[in-house]
């Protein structure tokens, strides 16, 4: 038989049971033909013969939620994360620098800060951004992507002081009833009306420098969380600006889209049918095909927990008076989610507070009882703050949770304080998950924490926040059990199990050759093994 690769001579980690180990892969149109032994493949004819000289080969890593063009805007944005940004002055003199270099009048665009981690604790205000920026526009995203900070020029140009505050936002106050400059959930609009749509090009772009770290971190498919309509939306024509990059070469990684739930509307079906709430001409999860496609409708049901708006049916713990908020009421959610479910979408939902995550599940329950679908996977995402009674509800509904492992060790020691020590240990539950037969994919949602596979993957492991901290030990995962859920997990959260996530015939021949074996090397080496390559369709896409 002739094949068009052979690859000779790794430590092949397939995650197919069957086959757990092997040393060899034969290639051919893309995907896996043969995996075995060097031996088992040594009458195969191929026209390339790739020597991995005892590396390690995985199944390439599938970030089940992330932020691409998001992620992509910010690498072209002034990077205001921690580290190395440690303070509000450190803040402040990167947008004095940048207005040095920008036009007056221009916008001046910052991504990551986390007033968390910055020495002060506290945001920047509008009036301190005037000072380091008169005569610009300055807008500075929080990492958690709920909030952001704009200075005086972007509230004159918002007329902060006559425009309606959209439902589900605040615009933050001091105690003289001036505007701060900090702008929360749904606000965030109306900075972003100043810019909104993004031009395709401008978004093709991000895709490209996204899609491209992508690679050099073994990434081969990735899930976007949410386009086209709502915060998460850089233009309503997303779709196509994925397609341009697909059509040029700039989008690098497979890619399935969430469509937010915003985008979707009535088409007017029979009444015959179940539904027809969706895109125009019924598009809905599952068209596509294995390198772009539509995925789950994308649900926002609250906020985050560092930025105390995630809805919880008792007060933050350092916050007596504030329990967060739903950004929808339970009826609207699940009207919403039961119209979704009808119209044939599989749901993600975005729940991080408990009464978020137990509101989200009487919504799946509701719309399972009206219409029961056997496979809906309905997905919960995120998925912070779930106690047991509601692990179990996630097991009985089958639905899917999507918690991020780099959470732990990036937003911990702020997601603790939040929640204080008797909610904490129902903070990301992945073991628990796993425990009760619950399918756990591997997400990164970056750019909010660093989106790189192998620290997702060591923190689910090592369980530890910045400052050291041990962060709920009972639900570390084993190296595998986490390789498992970047792997099989993501692909299964997407309905693409029969074609990626391990690495057996039949299969895409999607993989990552790594330095060290993850799950063989010390638990604190796993975060410093290094890429090699990655390969998509059986050609090397990435080469370190
Ligand atoms: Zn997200």
């Amino acid at each position: 038989m002739r094949v068009d690769a052979v690859f000779t001579g790794g430590n092949v980690l397939t995650l197919d049971p069957a086959r757990p180990r092997a040393t060899a892969l034969a290639v051919l149109g893309g995907r896996i033909v043969a995996v075995g032994d060097d031996s088992d493949l040594e009458g195969l004819t191929a026209d390339r013969y790739v020597a991995l000289g005892g590396a390690t080969v995985v199944p390439g890593f599938h970030d089940a939620h992330n932020h691409c063009v998001f992620f992509g805007m910010s690498l072209a944005e002034l990077p205001l994360s921690t580290p190395p940004v440690q303070s509000l002055a450190d803040i402040y003199e990167a947008v004095a620098r940048a207005a040095r270099t920008t036009a007056p009048g221009g916008w001046i665009v910052g991504a990551g800060y986390d007033q968390n981690r910055l020495a002060e604790r506290r945001h920047p205000t509008a009036a301190e951004l005037d000072r380091v920026a008169p005569g610009h526009r300055v807008w500075l995203r929080h990492t958690s992507g709920h909030m952001a900070v704009v200075n005086g020029a972007v509230l004159d140009a918002i007329g902060i002081d006559a425009v309606a505050v959209p439902p589900g936002g605040v615009v933050e106050r001091d105690a003289g009833g001036r505007p701060t400059g900090l702008l929360q959930e749904s606000a965030q609009s109306l900075v972003r009306n100043l810019v909104y749509p993004y031009p395709l090009t401008d978004i093709v772009g991000a895709i490209d420098r996204a899609t491209t770290r992508y690679l050099s971190e073994g990434i081969t498919s990735a899930q976007e969380a949410g386009i086209g309509a709502g915060l998460v939306a850089w233009s309503p024509q997303e779709l196509a600006a994925y397609a341009q990059a697909r059509a040029t070469g700039k989008l690098h990684v497979r890619t399935t889209l969430m469509v937010a739930a915003d985008a979707l509307h009535e088409l007017g079906g029979s009444p015959d049918d179940s539904g027809s709430f969706g895109l125009d001409l019924g598009i809905a999860t599952g068209l596509g095909d294995e390198w772009l496609r539509i995925g789950p409708v994308k649900i926002f049901s609250d906020g985050s927990l560092l930025g105390r708006t995630a809805a919880m049916h008792q007060p933050f713990a350092d916050e007596p008076g504030n329990a967060g908020y739903l950004q929808h009421s339970p009826e609207q959610l699940r009207e919403l989610i039961v119209r979704a479910h009808r119209g044939g979408w599989q749901i993600a939902t975005h729940a991080i507070g408990d009464l978020a995550v137990d509101t989200v599940l009487d919504c799946y329950e509701e719309a399972l009882r009206q219409l029961p679908r056997a496979d809906h996977r309905h997905r919960i995402e995120h998925c912070a703050v779930a106690d047991d009674a509601a692990v179990e509800r996630i097991a009985r509904l089958g639905v899917i949770p999507v918690p991020q492992g780099r959470f732990i060790s990036e937003l911990g020691d702020g997601m603790a304080t939040a929640l204080g020590p008797q909610r904490a240990p129902w903070c990301y539950r992945q073991k628990s998950f796993l425990d009760r037969g619950i399918p756990l994919p591997g997400s990164s949602d970056r750019p909010v924490v660093q989106g790189a596979p192998l620290l997702g993957i060591a923190d689910a492991v090592l369980q530890r926040t910045a400052t050291g901290a041990d962060f709920n030990p009972q639900e570390a995962l084993t190296p595998l059990q986490a390789l498992h859920a970047w792997t099989m997990g993501s692909a299964y959260a997407t309905f693409e199990e029969h074609r990626r996530g391990s690495l057996v015939a039949g299969k895409l021949a999607d993989f990552a050759v790594l330095s060290d074996d993850l799950t063989t090397v010390d638990p604190e080496q796993i975060a410093s093994i290094q890429v090699r390559a990655t390969v998509i369709g059986g050609e090397v896409v990435y080469e370190a």
